[in-house]
């Protein structure tokens, strides 16, 4: 068994362009395996191509994050750059997704917190349906739903309410909600992934760029079966890194801050989110 899980990665992602295959195979050397996550057609293929590379351990995440519905530019504290609009194509993504090395489908979901100028309720609904087409695509391939969201806990539980039933494994990835949204979620079996979020000084409001006391207490709270880590590399990057790239390689910080709020052996907290993701994938290890 790996000793590490990053169940969201994007080493298919630029940032990574001159050593992605280096850093993969750091992480594999140090026991750490990871699933590279697509958020459009080319990063899809990218991660799905780096996973074939390698016999186990790298694995590889298809969709379309719902930024990238829409032509905007983004610029964040650790983020700044221009998304290409795409259409949701489901012929192609469900080729991609019979791939053995595609243990998920996503990064598929909710975004109100970047929309573009418009119509807000156009684009909201439109956001709603495509994610309900990736829903869609996760129970015909079988394969697990790799969850976006943000400012948008509310209509993602109405959705996953109504459509659980329909896909096997739910992972909300980067969760920062707080203990009402986090207990509705784990309610419908969904598994709540952290990130280098939680080792951030906390903010008084829930936001990238900062942690929340609500966040620790979620992470206090919610059942130790229910917790995945993950990077979300090249960004989010934990203390004491901050500034760096981001790699598969810091998730021992992650556990760390994990194990000091659950008061755990970061050890623990290690081996158990590793079952936990080898689970949500639905992976099985020799
Ligand atoms: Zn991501």
């Amino acid at each position: 068994m790996p000793k590490y899980f990053d169940t969201h990665a994007h080493v298919n992602f630029n940032a990574f362009k001159d050593d992605a295959d280096q850093v993969l195979e750091d992480c594999l050397s140090q026991g750490a395996w990871v699933v590279n996550v697509g958020t459009q057609k080319d990063t899809s293929v990218q991660a799905v191509e780096m996973a074939k590379r390698f016999n186990e351990g790298i694995y590889a995440s298809v969709g379309l994050h719902p930024m990238h519905l829409f032509s905007q530019h983004v610029d964040e504290e650790e983020s700044s750059f221009h998304t290409r609009e795409e259409k949701f194509d489901s012929d192609f993504y469900t080729s991609l997704a019979n791939s053995p090395k595609v243990v998920a489908i996503g990064e598929c979901g909710l975004d109100y917190f970047r929309l573009p100028s418009g119509d807000e309720q156009a684009i909201k609904s439109k956001q709603r349906d495509v994610f309900e087409q990736h829903i869609a695509l996760a129970a015909k391939s079988r394969k697990t739903l790799m969850v976006h969201c943000r400012d948008a806990y509310d209509d993602l539980h109405k959705i996953l309410k109504k459509e659980r039933s329909k896909v096997g494994k739910v992972i909300i990835h980067s969760f920062i909600g707080g203990l009402e949204d986090a207990r509705k979620f784990i309610e419908l079996d969904c598994y709540l992934s952290f990130n280098g979020i939680v080792t951030y000084k906390p903010r008084k409001e829930l936001k990238p760029g900062g942690s929340s006391p609500q966040l620790y207490e979620v992470v206090r709270e919610a059942p130790m079966s229910r917790i995945l880590l993950e990077t979300d590399c090249p960004y989010l990057t934990p203390e004491p890194k901050r500034g760096q790239r981001n790699s598969p390689l810091n998730l021992s910080f992650i556990a760390l801050k994990i194990a000091e709020l659950k008061k755990m052996p970061a050890a623990d907290i290690a081996r158990q989110t590793t079952e936990n993701a080898l689970a949500a994938l639905e992976l099985k290890t020799v």
